[in-house]
């Protein structure tokens, strides 16, 4: 249904998270020519958000062809479980999705070819194709913000697993003896090195509430408190790359999400940390994502162009 063959085509583009959706009119080169957040309102439940997400993208398709652009395609990354190869949200458990067939929903409603994608893979895609895993084989995209999860990209593809809930390094059990993780397990990664668990675990000491960036800046500044937390963290980090090191022997680990802003107070240590842990593996390059927050729009851009190839 692209009524105007001769406008520049964009994919229609939504990034849904637990709170808020990054929506977006991406290029096929990656240029976004507009881009709008609306809040996700999980708190309605999932039908009502599933019909936000088409009301959404049905506005974005529109407003592209108001601009003269033709829309060509609809990318949407969610949360959770999600099986790619059927389109299907299958489990999520900061918005209820239970088994949606949001692929399918939205190409009848917007009448275009689309794809529907994994939050973190689609945003390993974007960081590996376009920012700052660009030109490198073989990487692991790394998002640590309210959890922990990974997208293993190779040759610009990323692998969602058989059950498409590959890349979960959050809930390798790091600490045995550690806090009890949202997953059930005692001490997994994100239990204690998420930018959540960080911030949580200061304010258990200290009675201060602080996030986790905070907390990297008083470590910075010699509070000793904040030291402690941040190195303990630091060091459950390297142990879950390390073993993902072991797994998958990637070129270069694009770190992201809320942790990887504190910048070198985290990169520094980490790749200490990291190279301690090395024996015959080789070690890879830690480097900082690229593209912020459009890296989930972009992603599912990417992710829809590639299903029209
Ligand atoms: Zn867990």
């Amino acid at each position: 249904m692209t009524d105007a063959p001769d406008g520049v085509p964009v994919v229609v583009a939504l990034d849904v998270g637990g709170t808020g959706m990054k929506c977006a009119l991406v290029r096929p080169d990656g240029a976004v020519v507009h881009a709008e957040r609306h809040p996700t309102g999980a708190e309605r439940g999932p039908a009502a958000v599933v019909d936000t997400i088409l009301e959404v993208a049905e506005g974005l398709a529109g407003k592209a062809r108001a601009d003269g652009l033709t829309p060509i395609a609809c990318g949407i990354g969610v949360p959770g479980l999600v099986d790619e190869a059927a389109g299907v949200a299958v489990w999520s458990s900061n918005i209820g999705f239970r088994d949606v067939p949001l692929r399918e929903l939205a190409a009848t409603r917007l009448g275009l070819p689309t794809a529907l994608g994994h939050d973190v893979r689609v945003g390993g895609l974007a960081e590996s194709r376009l920012g700052a895993g660009r030109g490198v084989g073989h990487v692991l995209f790394v998002a640590v913000g309210t959890g922990i999860a990974a997208a293993h990209v190779v040759g610009g593809s990323a692998a969602a697993g058989a059950h498409g809930a590959a890349g979960e390094l959050g809930h390798i059990q790091v600490r045995p003896d550690g806090p009890r993780c949202g997953c059930g397990r005692p001490g997994c990664l994100e239990a204690i090195a998420s930018a959540s668990a960080v911030g949580r675990r200061y304010t258990e000491l200290a009675g201060t509430p602080l996030t986790a960036a905070e907390v990297a800046d008083r470590a910075a500044a010699g509070d000793e408190l904040a030291g402690q937390v941040w190195r303990e963290a630091v060091e459950a980090l390297a142990d879950g790359l390390a073993t993902a090191q072991a797994l998958y022997d990637v070129e270069t680990m694009v770190i992201g999400g809320g942790l990887a802003r504190a910048g070198a107070r985290l990169f520094d240590p980490l790749r200490a940390a990291l190279r301690e842990r090395m024996t015959f593996h080789r070690e890879p390059r830690l480097v900082a994502a690229a593209l912020g927050d459009e890296a989930g729009c972009l992603g599912a851009a990417l992710l829809a162009l590639d299903r029209l190839e």
